[in-house]
């Protein structure tokens, strides 16, 4: 069992009930901020909850901060199950824990890809199995599933990071069909570059191989020189997404920042013409009979 909140509610929580992983620093931070701001009920996780006290201590009734490591996904059931007693019910769920990882693939340790894995799949997916019961008896709910531009294409580099986005996008599209029904939205996020923590001290690096130098290099020094002076705002993509999950029309996924926008409209368009150029061929393996 968690701390229990100051002034648990009960079946009359304000506004929607949002359980929120990663929520100590960056987008996980600022959409608990936004939702709050709402006038909604926040169950915000974090490996150091500690970092959520100023949020908690100014909406002791509506936020508490829980422990939380996604890759303990043993636990994931007991924080659900505390959320659901404490306000009845979760009404939004928002995978959004996660890491960057900069490698080409043959840099990439099978350690390093089994741990974010771990990370970016295997925890939301626990996640989601342990809130649907809820949801799919409230008739309603929203899933929330903080990818990445990079898990609608990819590049040198940061490979094994889409691979963990793209699995997460993969098991959310199908998601997404199978709880429509029963009245749950599945949001994808992909954003681009964002100010957050990602490309600081949290980002981890393979140990590099000289073979990859002039591809993966570019990346390598890169990503950390951004932080900090990204174009993307962290609160602005909160606003973004409970705009998305307020409309009737919430889309399956959602580029944000100009950079991903751009990015995935080019990749769709490549994918098509590359189907195109090689329609003839595509058709051709079909039996006579
Ligand atoms: P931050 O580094 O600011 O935040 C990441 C959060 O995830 C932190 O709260 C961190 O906690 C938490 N976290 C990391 N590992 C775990 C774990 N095992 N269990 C629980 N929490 C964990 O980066 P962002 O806000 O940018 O990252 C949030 C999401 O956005 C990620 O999924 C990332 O892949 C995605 N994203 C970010 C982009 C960007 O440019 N910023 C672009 C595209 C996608 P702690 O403080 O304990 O480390």
């Amino acid at each position: 069992m968690n701390a229990a909140p100051a002034t648990p509610s009960r079946d009359n929580a304000p506004g929607r009930v949002w359980l929120i992983t990663g929520a100590s620093s960056g987008f996980g931070r600022s959409i608990a901020a936004a939702a709050l701001a709402a006038g909604d009920t926040v169950v915000a996780t974090a490996r150091r909850p500690e970092a959520l006290d100023d949020l908690v201590s100014a909406h002791p009734d509506r936020a508490v901060a829980v422990r939380l490591d996604v890759t303990d996904t043993a636990r994931i059931a007991d924080v659900v199950a505390d959320a659901v007693l404490w306000y009845g019910r979760i009404d939004v769920v928002v995978n959004n824990a996660g890491m960057g990882l900069v490698g080409a693939v043959e840099e990439t340790s099978d350690r390093e890809l089994r741990d974010l894995m771990d990370l970016h799949f295997f925890g939301p997916a626990a996640l989601v199995r342990a809130v649907l019961p809820h949801m799919r008896r409230n008739g309603s709910g929203a899933v929330v599933q903080m990818s990445s531009m990079g898990g609608r294409f990819t590049f040198p580099g940061v490979g094994g990071y889409s691979a963990t986005k793209f699995a997460l996008e993969g098991l959310s599209e199908a998601l997404a069909a199978e709880v429509a029904p029963h009245g749950i939205k599945v949001l994808i996020v992909e954003p681009g570059s964002f100010r957050t923590g990602f490309a600081g001290g949290a980002l981890r690096q393979s140990a590099p191989l000289d073979a990859y130098a002039d591809s993966v290099g570019p990346v390598r020094a890169g990503l950390p020189d951004s932080d900090g002076k990204q174009e993307g705002d962290p609160d602005r993509a909160a606003a973004a997404i409970l705009t998305a999950l307020a409309a009737d029309d919430t889309p399956l996924r959602l580029p944000l920042g100009d950079d991903a926008t751009d990015a995935v409209l080019g990749a769709l368009d490549a994918a098509r013409t590359e189907v195109l150029a090689w329609e003839k061929v595509s058709r051709s393996t079909g039996f006579d009979d």
